[in-house]
């Protein structure tokens, strides 16, 4: 992955702190990072991707987030914008849709709605055939990089109650997006609530064409995305790490380093501890996908659960160690102690990862 890294490197440099304070990512940068396939690297080379393996992608996923979690979710969006065409893409879309997002293409992935967050069964955004042409309405909330997107990966109900998943270019007439103000993490990411008037594609852009079960498409979405932001998490780990570690070796205070107060110290420790533990379960979850394990879904709820926890404690630690130094906006650790709490709500809120957890805990107890 050097070659990859040094990209990542080289076109992010220093800059996420100006990203940060201006809400906003150069839209150069994302056509760089997306036609060079760095954000949708699982992609296979058939389709213009650098076919990364789940753990690779995974490593390459976390570096990004330690640079900046809003260029990681952009990585998010697109890497389960793919999976979905992947999954449930016929040839021909496989083909049109892989090539155009592996060549530089944006795609943002909206399923929350006013009244369905956490509850996705509660969707109302209908998907309704009319001979050639599928016609979309609906409302979305918070779409990750909408404002920078080519292409909507919309989810929604056919006219039978069927899942639906369809491919929306933005410019479509009937398209509105309203960018969500102020976010309180990931400033950067391009947040956007979105409004579907009657808005009519081709039928050709209805992943395989529909009639899918609801749940099958969440669970192939959301696993993806669990396990991109559970990477993104290890990032935000490192990022902190490295902060604190480097702070407290050379800031002194009472004649020593910060490093030599124990009270200090044990901070490093849990960081430490929060690095390897979130690394190592996020691995368990890339060798569980790549198995094709019965328990993939459940890995990756417990990865993104378990890193997204470390990310937020991580974060709140490498402010306490930085003090002052750490305390404005754009700064890494006060970046990600914004990011990381919003890494407890997405892709399954903590709760919600609790409740699948337990859900679990009693079948393997049957
Ligand atoms: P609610 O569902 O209203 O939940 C509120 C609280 O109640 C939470 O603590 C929740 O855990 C708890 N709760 C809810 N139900 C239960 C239950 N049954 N048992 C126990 N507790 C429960 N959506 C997209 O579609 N695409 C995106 O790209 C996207 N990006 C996002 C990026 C960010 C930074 C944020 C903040 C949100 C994003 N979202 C996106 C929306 C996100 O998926 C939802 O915010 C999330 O699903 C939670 O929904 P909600 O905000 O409506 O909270």
């Amino acid at each position: 992955l050097s070659e990859q890294f040094a990209l990542v490197d080289g076109l992010v440099g220093d800059q996420p702190e100006a990203w940060d304070v201006a809400g906003a990512l150069p839209r150069e940068l994302l056509a760089k990072l997306g036609a060079a396939g760095i954000l949708c690297a699982e992609v296979p080379a058939a389709f213009g991707g650098l076919g990364l393996s789940c753990g690779a992608n995974g490593a390459l996923t976390a570096h990004v987030g330690s640079h900046c979690s809003s260029l990681r979710s952009i990585m998010t969006s697109q890497g389960i914008a793919t999976a979905t065409i992947r999954r449930f893409g016929d040839k021909g879309q496989r083909s049109r849709f892989l090539g155009e997002l592996t060549g530089g293409q944006l795609a943002a992935v909206a399923f929350s709605e006013p009244g369905a967050g956490s509850d996705l069964s509660a969707m109302g955004t209908s998907v309704v055939s009319e001979g050639d042409s599928v016609v979309v309405t609906g409302e979305k909330k918070w779409t990750t990089g909408a404002r920078y997107a080519d292409m909507l990966i919309v989810f929604g109900l056919d006219e039978h109650g069927l899942g639906a998943a369809v491919v929306v270019p933005v410019d479509t007439p009937g398209v509105h997006l309203e960018p969500v103000a102020n976010p309180l993490g990931c400033r950067a990411a391009g947040h956007a609530n979105v409004r579907l008037d009657a808005v009519r594609v081709p039928a050709s852009h209805l992943l395989g064409g529909g009639g899918q079960a609801l749940g099958m498409l969440f669970t192939t979405a959301l696993s993806y995305g669990r396990m991109s932001v559970a990477w993104g998490c290890v990032g935000i780990v490192r990022a902190c790490l490295d902060a604190a570690t480097r702070h407290a070796a050379t800031r002194t205070q009472g004649g020593v380093p910060l490093a030599d107060r124990q009270l200090i110290s044990r901070h490093l420790a849990d960081l430490l501890v929060a690095e390897q533990v979130s690394t190592q379960v996020c691995e368990h979850a890339a060798r569980s996908w790549t198995a094709g394990s019965p328990d993939q879904a459940v890995a990756a709820v417990l990865a993104k659960h378990v890193s997204a926890g470390h990310a937020a404690r991580s974060a709140a630690t490498a402010v306490q160690v930085l003090a002052s130094a750490g305390s404005q906006d754009g700064h890494v650790v006060a970046r990600a102690y914004r990011d990381a709490k919003l890494m407890e709500i997405i892709e399954g809120s903590n709760e919600i990862c609790q409740l699948i957890l337990a859900e679990h805990a009693l079948s393997l107890a049957r």
